[in-house]
């Protein structure tokens, strides 16, 4: 367990509380400024300063610093890269919505799941982040912004089922009253597609909608943009789909990014409504955004359009992602990446 405060659930700190000989009230008090975003124990003024510097010494809060924000003219979304305390550095986005503002975390300092479109694996796994770090980004992103963040989803760097105890403890703290107690309905996991994961998942039976990045339509397409197929290939991946829906009677939720002439034909959609039949399912297709590092390219436009139709006729509702902070470097891993090229 994490010596940070913040990634204690609230029995866990008035157990430490109460160690230091504190009053049972003490512990929700410090629970809530923690959960308000403090920088320092110093701003918790209804504690005795005494506590306060014990607090500091022995659990600092360690807040992470802004080292680059950058905000896009053309639909206000921002995105934050954060140093954490041991200098590692993290993205968050915080894109507006009419329903509200959504903040998009990282799970890991990098990723080893090895896609061949995305940029945040491309330096591999360098570690798996707290649960008060994930928190951190959800909490500094509405301090730092004045925005109240009402949603979150979990599509930013690395694997949310590859740090599944952390993450899993981390739904509960922003989910909890005392916390920033954001429903689990507006929260979203997005995974590459760990199949003993998805199950274990599925045995919690949350609210949170489940996004499985499937991105092609068979196993001879997936596994040339994700190494992950061939440990849990797409059949497999499909009935912990259908599993998870039976478990939780959540919709599943499928991103498909769209890579010119890989996964766009008309009968790359058929295959796809053929295997996902009677699996209520919605997709979100994400033209690719283009990586310097990679040689593909986003899908036309047509194709694009042309791809959800298709879907559509055969039932499965279809969206086209509207793709936010364009001008800002917004997808995945494209700020820490550009940064430490820079840096190094
Ligand atoms: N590891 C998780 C969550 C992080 S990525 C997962 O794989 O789902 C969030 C989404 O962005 C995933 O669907 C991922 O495949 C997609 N993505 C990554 N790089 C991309 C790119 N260059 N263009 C479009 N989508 C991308």
């Amino acid at each position: 367990m994490s010596k940070n405060l913040k990634s204690m659930m609230l029995p866990e700190l008035s157990a430490v509380l109460k160690d230091m000989g504190q009053p049972s009230f003490r512990a929700k008090q410090v629970y809530t400024w923690l959960h308000r975003g403090v920088r320092s124990y110093d701003e918790m003024t209804n504690l005795p300063k005494s506590l306060r510097d014990t607090l500091a010494k022995d659990y600092p809060i360690c807040p992470p610093e802004v080292v680059r924000k950058q905000e896009s003219q053309r639909d206000g979304t921002i995105k934050y890269l954060w140093r954490l305390s041991d200098g590692n550095c993290v993205e968050t986005v915080l894109m507006r919505y009419h329903y509200g503002n959504t903040v998009c975390i990282s799970t890991e300092v990098g990723c080893r799941m090895g896609c061949a479109f995305c940029a945040s694996t491309l330096g591999g796994l360098v570690r798996k982040l707290e649960p008060f770090e994930m928190l951190d980004q959800v909490l500094f992103t509405q301090v730092d912004s004045g925005l109240p963040v009402s949603h979150i989803v979990l599509m930013g760097i690395g694997e949310p089922l590859d740090n599944f105890d952390n993450v899993m403890r981390f739904l509960e703290l922003v989910n909890s009253e005392d916390g920033m107690n954001i429903s689990m309905r507006h929260i979203s996991l997005s995974t590459c597609g760990l199949v003993p994961k998805i199950d274990e998942l599925a045995a919690k039976k949350l609210q949170l909608t489940l996004s499985v990045s499937l991105h092609a339509p068979n196993d001879a397409i997936r596994d040339t943009i994700m190494p992950v197929n061939r440990a849990y290939p797409s059949e497999e991946l499909i009935e912990a789909c259908r599993r998870y829906y039976d478990a939780t009677g959540r919709r599943i939720s499928f991103e498909y990014a769209m890579i010119d002439g890989v996964n766009d034909s008309t009968d790359n959609a058929k295959e796809l409504l053929r295997r996902l039949k009677g699996l209520p399912a919605h997709f979100n297709l994400i033209p690719l955004n283009h990586v310097e590092e990679s040689p593909l390219k986003p899908s036309s436009r047509e194709a694009v359009s042309r791809f959800q139709k298709t879907l559509e006729s055969g039932g499965v509702t279809a969206t086209v992602r509207r793709t936010l902070g364009g001008d800002i470097d917004a997808s995945c891993g494209q700020l820490r990446r550009k940064y430490t090229k820079e840096t190094t």
